[in-house]
């Protein structure tokens, strides 16, 4: 047994934008590297061992036969993370859970789409117990490195639960909806040193929301603005379409 942590990388659905965010951070943190075992990490090695302390599951679960292998992952390591907006959220992925399933799939995979048993994109968080979130498409190469040294320490990484508007105006931007643009910074939570306001673009939530977002209200403010109501569907559901749906389901 490694006298390190022992961590693996896993991916399910994804574009792997996030595992590759970790590759390149830890390429500048060599004392990251120094200090835990990595045993398996198929996008950086060809070396592989089943015996992990630390998992970080990339991508969302998109069709049944994901649950075996991501539970299965769960029982081997004591600390799962989820690793990006798709692990998290189910990610842009689940753009297609408003729509019917079957139309999708013939939609992507023609007269073939019987072949191709997918089901509605979900987190990890809908299949097993997760310790740990690293949000955001892709995730924060900073709050990586945080959440890997606290990891060390023997402690779990913390979001801070607060909204994007917090940062951003702590970072003294011009709110882009003075600028005829629209953002979603009031319910996402906060985290990436809003990084989109500040180069003025608005956030477009792929962090997800804060415990207690404000639909409604941020709804009124995009009509203020002049959005039409097909965008302000267009926007919430980019990365959101799971916690919409949960939440009008729960009414
Ligand atoms: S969260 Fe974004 S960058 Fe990360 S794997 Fe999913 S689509 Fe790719
Ligand atoms: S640009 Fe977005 S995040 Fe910044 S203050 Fe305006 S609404 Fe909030
Ligand atoms: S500002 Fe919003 S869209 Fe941009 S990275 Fe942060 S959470 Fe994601």
């Amino acid at each position: 047994m490694s006298p390190k942590p022992t961590v693996a990388f896993f991916e399910f659905t994804s574009c792997e934008g996030c595992q590759l965010t970790v590759v390149d951070s830890l390429q500048d943190h060599p004392e990251l590297l120094d200090a835990i075992d990595i045993v398996q990490f198929r996008e950086a090695m060809s070396e592989k061992s089943d015996s992990y302390q630390i998992a970080f599951i990339e991508g969302s679960c998109t069709r049944p036969s994901d649950e075996a292998k991501i539970r299965a992952i769960r029982e081997k390591a004591a600390i799962v993370v989820a690793l990006g907006a798709c692990a998290h959220l189910g990610g842009i992925n689940a753009i297609r859970n408003r729509s019917d399933m079957q139309e999708v799939r013939e939609y992507v995979y023609g007269d073939k789409a019987n072949w191709f048993p997918t089901y509605e994109p979900r987190p990890i968080s809908a299949i097993i117990k997760v310790d740990a979130v690293l949000p955001g498409c892709p995730i924060d190469r900073n709050e990586l490195v945080k959440a890997v040294t606290h990891l060390l320490q023997g402690r779990m990484p913390q979001i801070p639960d607060q909204p994007m508007c917090i940062e951003c105006k702590l970072k003294e931007n011009v709110c882009v909806y003075t600028q005829g643009k629209v953002c979603l910074g009031p319910i996402t939570l906060a985290g990436c040193d809003a990084i989109c306001p500040t180069y003025g673009d608005g956030c477009e939530g792929c962090r997800g929301t804060i415990s207690n977002p404000n639909f409604q209200s941020l709804r009124e403010v995009m009509l203020e603005h002049g959005v039409s109501e097909e965008e302000i569907e267009s926007r919430l559901t980019m990365f959101m379409t799971n916690q919409i749906l949960a939440m009008a389901k729960a009414q």
